[in-house]
């Protein structure tokens, strides 16, 4: 049997709350299929569609990340013009995101998914809130979203014919600041 994964930053009720206001104009705007509301989420890795037996694996490799919290802003509304999504984004984020999803396909390297790895540098930190959208008149984003990131999850996706249902699996806390010369891991289930 095989799952479809990825690991993403999930938001907690209340940021997803925000993420979901500050969205609903351009959402409109774009003409596009809105990303439901819980579906809201930032991809960190995407493995594709793996084999179920791997699972415990993919697990433990998540689980031996240490690396620091961080946070940022979503403050960009912007439109990918082949993927025909909208977005939204942070205009600039710190070294510590795209160093976690480096270190992320880094711990997943053993394992030898088949699934292709982007490239980290080409990581592009975003929240798709709307597929198959056109580019909105205007690609505004009118109060920022403050996202303080303390931990992410592994995720697997279901098609259904509705769409994609996703389903947080486990979570891994990021180290805080004043804890992090002790190991202040744990994993716990979403
Ligand atoms: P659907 O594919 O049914 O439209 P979806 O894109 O929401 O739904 P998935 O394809 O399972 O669902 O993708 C899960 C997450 O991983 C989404 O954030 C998606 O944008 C991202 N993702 C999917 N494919 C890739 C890929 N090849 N590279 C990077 N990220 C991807
Ligand atoms: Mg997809």
């Amino acid at each position: 049997m095989s799952v479809r994964l990825f690991f993403a930053l999930w938001p907690n009720d209340a940021l997803r709350e925000q993420i979901w206001r500050v969205s609903r104009r351009g959402v409109t705007a774009c003409e596009g299929r809105p990303v439901i509301r819980e579906n809201l989420h930032m991809t960190l890795a995407f493995l594709g569609s793996v084999n179920a037996e791997l699972l415990p694996r993919i697990r433990a490799a998540a689980a031996d990340i240490q690396m620091p919290g961080f946070e940022f802003r979503l403050d960009e509304m912007g439109y990918w013009v082949r993927p025909r999504a909208l977005v939204i984004q942070p205009a600039s984020f710190p070294a510590a995101l795209p160093a976690l999803v480096q270190a992320l396909w880094q711990a997943l390297g053993p394992l030898q998914l088949t699934g292709k790895p982007g490239a980290a540098g080409a990581y592009r930190p975003h929240v798709t809130i709307a597929r198959k959208a056109v580019c909105p008149a205007e690609l505004v984003l009118e109060t920022p979203v403050h996202w303080v990131v303390r931990d992410f999850c592994l995720v697997s996706s279901v098609t259904d014919p509705a769409g994609a249902r996703y389903e947080p699996l486990a979570r891994y806390h990021l180290l805080q600041a004043d804890t992090q010369a002790n190991d202040s891991r744990g994993i716990g289930a979403c």
